[in-house]
């Protein structure tokens, strides 16, 4: 009965929250009327201001970076935006609790798959890019959103697919699809996350019954942060350690993790199954759309054949058979399916930094303090210090665009030929860019929230939201720190392989010609060098990258060697644990820069191809100042090529300013998904006052 008055009482808050929402849009429309007299004093003033200032102008069309930037599918892109911008009671508000914003997400959720008519599903089997483009758009929407869309289709529907086999694809995909079957992916668990082999939850295999019984053996085993599980989810895949009794004798024989469908709630009532406790994580830092949840098992037994048995499977009289030799291939193996997740993570945190990086760019236009004497007051984007704070975070997302472009490309690839180098390539490239992406976007939004002053602190200006919800990239789906350490591993075989004649695959490729050139004696005439020509040129960019990428590699290489006579391989790789990190940070650098050069080269608008170039120089200039020491210590660069460099990098970040405006259209996020008042195209100010109540 209470519960009944509490939902009530939820569903009319939720419905006051829907009018007020309606009634703000309305506002908004009218205050954009209003503006109109205001907004052109606005304009004038930026105009003074920037004359003022003496901005380098170039010509560049926005439609042209707008197209170059909407990668794959603009028009399914804009059929999800165009449905959100009908239903403004699918607008998340400002001020939410968090149970609110779980039933709002799940009703926004259902909405895209049963009014919408997306089938997130299909898209990621059949069109990952599909479903990647997606995911970036209903990443404006709400994070939470798109979280809950990557738990129930990435991780719950991917298990289901990559890890199962047909009977098991027949049997849940269309309810996968519907959302008549909301899931969960059950992995971490209370004492392990990153250590995902030392898992104890247990899969035990009763021949009697032709059953598994799952229990959670300790309260370290208890399945902890497991998305849809605290209100949502009706299954899940509960990653277990797969028991065999021994017929001689009486301990289990432990075949290893494997992935296992559990239901946990009722599909006619809804109510928790039998055997299962489900607890609730609680209020978190961000992402509160998303139900985590805490699971128990005791004694919960379920078929045969909810073993997703790609990789492993049990006959019915207990015997174990796999197409793979080892459990730590199996592994591996299952692991490897998963990367998905990965992509989208990479692929979403771009979208946060175009967002964030549109708000704080659009914001210090029109904002203006201080000036010459007797002067108009200039831009905040006219001081050195703004270009330098904003710019190379600008010329970043662009970058970054151009990669995770390559690694959802790589990826359609890679689930369409199964083959292995390019299994073994999407692996790496994902956990380097996942890592280096979201661990770089998190730094940014503080740096865009800086950059706004006190305007920057205000929850509608978005960028505490998505600070928050952003924060946990870097952590799930593979912490960075571990994530990085798989880049280094592989680089490392690759550095082997090099060595004992073996053929390099794709990304690496570089390796090859850098270990015989890049580690010879440095050119002094090179080193010395330091007109804007040769800086310019990206040749020398890239050969400074991947000369840095191949001295790493090699200097680790012998480190490892060296340390692991005393202290063994784990000692030895912890002793160069930093060392390794920046040698995966530089190669992910170095691929990034390759799929930059290569973007600006299919540019075949003359104006914008020379704005692009600039963007290109100022990231790469800059990634090259921001560790000149390196470079330095090495003699690859002299005194005066350094400081050359900095000049460089203060000359690009002004030049980039006079386009910057065109630069963040070019993202072409909509105002009505922006929503920041200090980001929108125009009225800002005037918008920003309506907020507050103002007319
Ligand atoms: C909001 C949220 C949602 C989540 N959703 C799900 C879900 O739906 N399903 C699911 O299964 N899991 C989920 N997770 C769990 C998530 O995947 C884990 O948190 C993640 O894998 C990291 O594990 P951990 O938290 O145990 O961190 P730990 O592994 O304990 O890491 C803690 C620290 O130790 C460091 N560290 C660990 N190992 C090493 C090493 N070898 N070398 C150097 N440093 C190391 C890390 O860098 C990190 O700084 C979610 C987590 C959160 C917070």
């Amino acid at each position: 009965m209470a519960l009944a008055v509490e939902e009530q009482s939820l569903a009319i808050r939720a419905m006051a929250a829907a009018d007020e929402i309606s009634q703000r849009r309305l506002d908004r429309i009218a205050s954009h009327l209003r503006a109109t007299s205001l907004m052109k004093d606005e304009q004038l003033a930026a105009e003074v201001c920037a004359a003022a200032a003496k901005v380098s102008k170039r010509p560049v069309s926005v439609s042209v970076l707008t197209h170059l930037m909407a990668g794959g599918y603009p028009e399914d892109r804009q059929k999800v935006l165009d449905f959100f911008l009908k239903r403004p009671d699918l607008e998340t508000p400002v001020e939410i609790t968090k149970e609110q914003h779980r039933e709002l997400a799940y009703k926004q959720l259902l909405a895209i798959v049963r009014e919408a008519g997306v089938n997130p599903m299909k898209y990621l089997m059949e069109d990952p890019g599909q479903y990647f483009a997606l995911l970036e758009a209903v990443g404006y929407i709400d994070m939470s959103l798109a979280i809950k869309l990557g738990v129930q289709f990435s991780l719950w529907g991917g298990s289901v697919v990559n890890l199962g086999t047909q009977k098991h694809r027949d049997k849940y995909l269309e309810g996968i699809s519907t959302l008549r079957y909301p899931g969960c992916f059950a992995m971490t668990e209370l004492h392990h996350g990153s250590n995902v082999q030392g898992i104890q939850t247990t899969a035990t295999f009763d021949c009697m019954s032709d059953e598994f019984i799952i229990n959670t053996p300790n309260e370290g085993a208890t399945k902890w942060w497991i998305g849809n599980a605290a209100v949502h989810g009706k299954f899940a895949t509960v990653f277990a350690q797969l028991c065999l009794p021994s017929p001689d004798s009486h301990l289990d024989t432990n075949m290893g993790v494997h992935a296992f469908i559990v239901p946990i709630r009722s599909l006619e009532d809804h109510a928790v199954l039998p055997g299962i406790e489900i607890r609730d994580c609680g209020y978190k830092v961000g992402l509160n759309g998303v139900d985590n949840g805490a699971l128990r098992f005791h004694d919960v037994r379920i078929p045969r054949d909810n073993l997703l048995n790609r990789f492993g499977d049990v006959s019915r009289d207990g015997k174990y058979t796999s197409i793979l030799p080892t459990i730590n291939k199996r592994f591996a193996a299952t692991l490897g399916e998963l990367v998905g997740g990965r992509v989208g993570l990479a692929y979403g945190s771009v979208g946060v930094l175009k967002a964030a990086a549109t708000i704080a760019i659009r914001y210090s236009l029109i904002r203006q303090q201080f000036g010459p004497p007797n002067q108009p007051e200039i831009s905040i984007l006219d001081y050195q210090s703004q270009q330098q704070k904003l710019m190379p975070l600008l010329s970043c997302a662009y970058a970054f665009h151009f990669a995770t472009e390559y690694l959802v490309e790589k990826y359609g690839e890679m689930k369409k030929t199964h083959d292995d180098e390019v299994i073994a390539d999407v692996h790496a490239l994902s956990a380097g860019l996942k890592a280096y992406i979201t661990s770089y976007t998190a730094r940014a939004l503080n740096t865009c929230r800086e950059s706004c002053g006190g305007h920057g602190y205000a929850a509608v200006n978005r960028f505490g939201g998505l600070r928050n919800d952003h924060d946990i990239f870097q952590t799930f789906e593979g912490d960075n720190t571990v994530l990085l350490q798989q880049v280094a591993a592989d680089l490392l075989k690759q550095y082997k392989a090099k060595f004992e004649g073996g053929a390099l695959s794709v990304t690496w490729d570089y390796l090859r010609n850098s270990m015989g050139t890049y580690l010879s004696q440095t050119n002094p005439v090179v080193t010395h060098r330091d007109g804007h020509a040769h800086l310019r040129d990206p040749h020398f960019q890239l050969d400074a990258f991947q000369y840095r990428t191949a001295r790493l590699l090699h200097t680790a290489a012998l480190r490892l060697r060296k340390h692991s006579k005393r202290l063994g391989s784990f000692g030895a790789w912890n002793r160069c644990l930093n060392h390794l990190l920046t040698l995966a940070e530089s190669h992910i650098e170095s691929v990034i820069l390759a799929k930059f050069i290569d973007a600006v080269d299919g540019c075949e608008d003359k104006d914008t191809k020379k704005v692009l170039n600039l963007v290109r120089d100022l990231y790469a200039l800059d990634r090259i100042w921001k560790d000149i020491g390196t470079y330095r210590n090495q003699d690859y660069v002299a005194p005066n090529k350094a400081k050359a460099i900095h000049r460089l990098v203060e000359w690009l970040s002004f030049e980039v300013r006079g386009v910057a405006g065109s630069l963040v259209d070019g993202f072409a996020i909509p105002d009505s998904l922006l929503r920041a008042p200090i980001g929108l195209q125009s009225g800002q100010y005037s918008e920003y006052s309506h907020y507050v109540g103002f007319d």
